[in-house]
């Protein structure tokens, strides 16, 4: 079953490929994670904001050439469905690495208002802090989300391939470990939209980086054989179709995360523009979704 769901019905909107900038955004929400009281953690869309193209309509992130005022719009729409404060809304400056900022109530609503104010060169952010939203922005790089229901303690991570092999999802865990003292066992994962494997072609230079982390079979062994056959599959001229959504899967479980507990969408940003922004399908000049998760003040 699909974890990511959308908020609601928006078949007929989808069909006609209109941004909806009706200012009201359009939201997925992992759907086996809403029974968990106080917390909140999703992915919005390109739908319900007020950009204009090639921004339309949600953008959330400030880096890539959009109106600034329309970006702060855009996040206070998607708080004001949260039920969070705008001054919540916390992020990193995302440099595909894997230092991981731990955020305390001093830091809350660092990089809301601009680039410069949000925690520099970080990719994965952890907080037990209730009242803060930690965010992050995405054109195909994977949203990968932890929560631990025993320590009360969230955390969000930007992996894109550089990410991923670098092991961002392994420094999560660590840092939660640290941090809260959350038992990996108690860890609750999810990743979410992203570029699939049907969409994401790389070549041998980002392979040899993958294949760190893989296992791969000496001899007949045909459960690492499998793992690795999740994770890419062989393309023409030399190149490999990556999931990088598996090869992060593979890499919490490496972490300690068990299986059960590692929720994985389906959702190919590419090959749904009329949902998601992708970096890829357009080229480079397109907006950004932001990942969220937090815990609700009581
Ligand atoms: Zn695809």
């Amino acid at each position: 079953m699909e974890p990511f769901v959308l908020d609601k019905n928006v078949t007929k909107e989808i069909a006609e490929q209109t941004y909806r900038n009706d200012q009201d955004p359009l939201l997925l929400y992992i759907q086996p994670w809403q029974s968990f009281e106080r917390l909140t953690a999703g992915f919005t869309t390109r739908h319900g904001g007020v950009g204009q193209a090639p921004y339309a309509s949600l953008n959330c992130a400030y880096h890539v050439g959009d109106d600034a005022e329309a970006v702060l719009s855009n996040r206070r729409l998607v708080t004001g469905k949260l039920a969070f404060a705008l001054e919540a809304w916390t992020c990193g400056e995302q440099v595909h690495g894997k230092h991981v900022a731990v955020i305390t109530a001093a830091e809350r609503g660092r990089g809301l208002l601009d680039r410069q104010s949000a925690l520099q060169d970080t990719d994965g952010l952890v907080t037990n802090v209730p009242g803060v939203l930690l965010t992050s922005f995405y054109a195909d790089c994977v949203p990968l989300y932890f929560y631990d229901p025993v320590k009360q303690a969230v955390g969000l991570a930007h992996a894109g391939w550089k990410g991923t092999v670098a092991g961002i999802a392994v420094s999560m865990v660590e840092t939660m470990e640290r941090e809260y003292g959350s038992r990996r066992e108690d860890i609750r994962a999810a990743i979410g939209p992203s570029i699939g494997e049907c969409c994401y072609e790389v070549d041998e230079a980002v392979m040899q980086h993958v294949r760190v982390w893989l296992d791969e079979p000496q001899g007949n062994d045909e459960y690492e054989r499998s793992v690795s056959r999740s994770i890419y599959t062989p393309a023409a001229d030399g190149k490999t179709m990556l999931n990088l959504k598996e090869c992060n899967r593979h890499i919490m479980m490496k972490a300690g995360i068990l299986p059960d507990h590692i929720e994985c969408t389906t959702w190919c940003t590419s090959c749904h523009p009329e949902i998601f922004f992708s970096y890829r399908k357009e080229n480079g000049t397109t907006g950004r979704m932001a990942s969220w998760i937090g815990l609700e003040e009581r």
